[in-house]
């Protein structure tokens, strides 16, 4: 199978509704990836507010034979509270796919505190159970904590299939993250390995100029994101990379350089290392936009939509405040403003990159209220 999967969770949308998907464009994207021999598409029920999967049910399982795709999708422990509730969570996922099987299924975004609660509702026996009643192909999970919880939930659970990580070649040596010893701990076990966040929710996409010139010094015909999934797909025990595509120019471009695949140079991975480095300088708050942090506030503060603005003006400086400002008096019309945070901690408590939240929407509020 080829090495690029279709992450179905930054689709297109109509006046930045994430639950108004424009359907139509989907379509079109995904013909284009499917005509170029890729099958793969990953999925979860909280993506666009509910409404990824019945993207994909009308714009691949409706218009495609079953075996000529493959679906991902994840039993997503955090809105589940008992343990009577994910048969009837995961009946619902099928019929919202319109599949009567699941290719690869994933306990989503494990860590140390979800992985209790798996163990704790039977999630992993679930999934297996499934699995022998031909519902699902293949078990594994998706993972955000420290090589350490990683080793420990392999050790318990040797019957997974695979591991899903957040790899780039920003988080690689990342002190938070610790891609590399997590993707070491999955080789041990002898996992295979799928990609989320290649392109860090297109923060490798959009990085400083310095690093540009770097990059484009070497391989001036490619573009930026490609380094950073080209850099996933390289990793030997790499099976999948996901990409969470967002309009027709980013699966074109995707498609340029994975449809023929090449891994990284021993040249260029020095060069990506580089431009790791000069990023790594210039980011104020590592969010990926994953937006998991939004539902449990209790205020609605737009986290992900004020980091993005902070880090856009911090990377600019005083150049950009007063467009800054103007963008966060309009995100915070429609939501509670950084200064509205209670400090409860429940986002910080979801968010897979460990973001001191509260104390950046301190910062951020001090800086543009
Ligand atoms: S700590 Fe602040 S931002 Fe986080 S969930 Fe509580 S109120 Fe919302
Ligand atoms: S703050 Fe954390 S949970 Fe919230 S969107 Fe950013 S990365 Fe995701």
């Amino acid at each position: 199978m080829k090495k690029l999967g279709f992450g179905l969770m930054r689709l297109p949308v109509f006046d930045g509704n994430s639950k108004a998907i424009d359907i139509e464009t989907v379509k079109k994207m995904a013909d284009r990836f499917m005509e170029n021999g890729f099958t793969y598409f990953d999925t979860a029920a909280p993506y666009h507010n509910g409404m990824s999967e019945n993207a994909f049910k009308e714009a691949v399982a409706e218009r495609y034979p079953r075996d000529s795709y493959t679906i991902t999708d994840k039993l997503s422990l955090f809105m589940i509270n008992s343990a009577e509730e994910i048969p009837s969570f995961f009946e619902r996922q099928l019929t919202n796919l319109g599949v009567d099987y699941l290719d690869y299924y994933l306990l989503h975004s494990l860590n140390r505190n979800t992985f209790e609660k798996a163990e704790k509702f039977g999630a992993f026996e679930f999934a297996f159970r499934k699995k022998n009643e031909g519902k699902i192909k293949h078990v594994g999970f998706s993972f955000h904590d420290s090589p350490e919880v990683l080793d420990k939930i392999l050790t318990a659970h040797p019957e997974v299939e695979f591991v899903q990580l957040q790899i780039n070649y920003l988080d690689w040596e990342d002190k938070n993250i610790q891609s590399r010893r997590c993707y070491e701990t999955a080789v041990k076990h002898g996992k295979k390995i799928l990609v989320m966040e290649p392109v860090k929710g297109g923060a490798l996409a959009n990085i400083p100029k310095a690093a540009v010139d770097l990059l484009k010094s070497v391989r001036p015909d490619i573009s930026v994101a490609s380094w950073a999934i080209r850099f996933a797909a390289s990793l030997e025990n790499v099976y999948m990379v996901l990409s969470g595509m967002s309009n027709i120019a980013q699966v074109d471009d995707n498609l340029s350089f994975m449809k023929d695949f090449s891994p990284l140079s021993d040249k260029e991975k020095e060069t990506v290392m580089q431009a790791a480095d000069i990023i790594r300088n210039s980011i104020a708050v590592p969010c990926t936009s994953c937006r998991y942090c939004v539902d449990g506030c209790p205020q609605k503060i737009a986290i992900p939509d004020y980091f993005g603005v902070y880090n856009e003006f911090k990377r600019f400086e005083e150049s950009r405040l007063w467009n800054a400002k103007n963008d966060y008096k309009n995100i915070s019309k429609n939501n509670g403003k950084a200064s509205d945070c209670i400090k409860c901690g429940l986002c910080e408590k979801r968010c897979p990159q460990n973001i001191s939240i509260r104390k950046y929407l301190e910062e951020i509020a001090h800086t543009f209220e």
